[in-house]
């Protein structure tokens, strides 16, 4: 399929799931970089790079789900702190905690739009988005792929019970986490649930 034709298709797919997740304000596609992620940036635009792109021929649920995580980043305006980016090592637990949720959350959504196929899921952390379990992708938010498919399979829908297991799995699993004290536990949970 022609390259232009591929982007024309992914568009239309960004501006359905946008209305779908019910995101009213103005978000702007674009096709950028070489890698194979999106991104949501500052400029409230969505990056979708090439090999996520590519995926679209051959296994189109695959950039449907980076879409969908991007937009779901997107509807909270999520941005990561710029100077965290450069210096993972100086991230507060707290913050950690909160974008580790932010991007499971991201990610339970995309599963929740695309039916909630445990197909789509398994392949999507297994053979394309295989997240290393490093501290730098731990301080960022990032866990493993495998962990992402356990949580998501236990809580498939975004709800209180989807926030209350995932705050008692990151701070009992990972021993940086158990330093936050329980009034910031308490208001990572209070706002993540007022959100849904
Ligand atoms: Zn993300």
């Amino acid at each position: 399929m022609e390259n232009k034709l591929i982007k024309e298709e992914i568009s239309e797919q960004f501006y359905l799931y946008k209305n779908k997740l019910g995101i009213p304000k103005e978000i702007t596609l674009s096709f950028k970089g070489i890698g194979d992620s999106g991104m949501y940036t500052m400029f409230n635009s969505i990056i979708i790079e090439n090999k996520t792109v590519k995926q679209w021929t051959t296994n189109p649920h695959r950039t449907k789900f980076v879409i969908i995580h991007e937009l779901v980043h997107g509807k909270f305006k999520e941005l990561k702190n710029p100077f965290y980016i450069a210096f993972p090592f100086l991230i507060p637990p707290a913050v950690s905690l909160k974008y580790a949720m932010r991007e499971l959350r991201a990610n339970t959504i995309a599963h929740e739009k695309l039916d909630c196929s445990h197909e789509v899921l398994e392949d999507y952390f297994t053979n394309y988005c295989n997240i290393k379990d490093t501290s730098t992708n731990l301080a960022l938010g990032y866990v493993s792929g495998i962990t992402y498919i356990n949580l998501i399979k236990s809580n498939p829908i975004w709800n209180k019970q989807a926030i209350e297991d995932a705050l008692e799995h990151f701070t009992s699993e990972y021993p940086g986490f158990r330093k936050i004290s329980l009034r910031k536990l308490e208001k990572i949970k209070s706002a993540f649930i007022q959100q849904l």
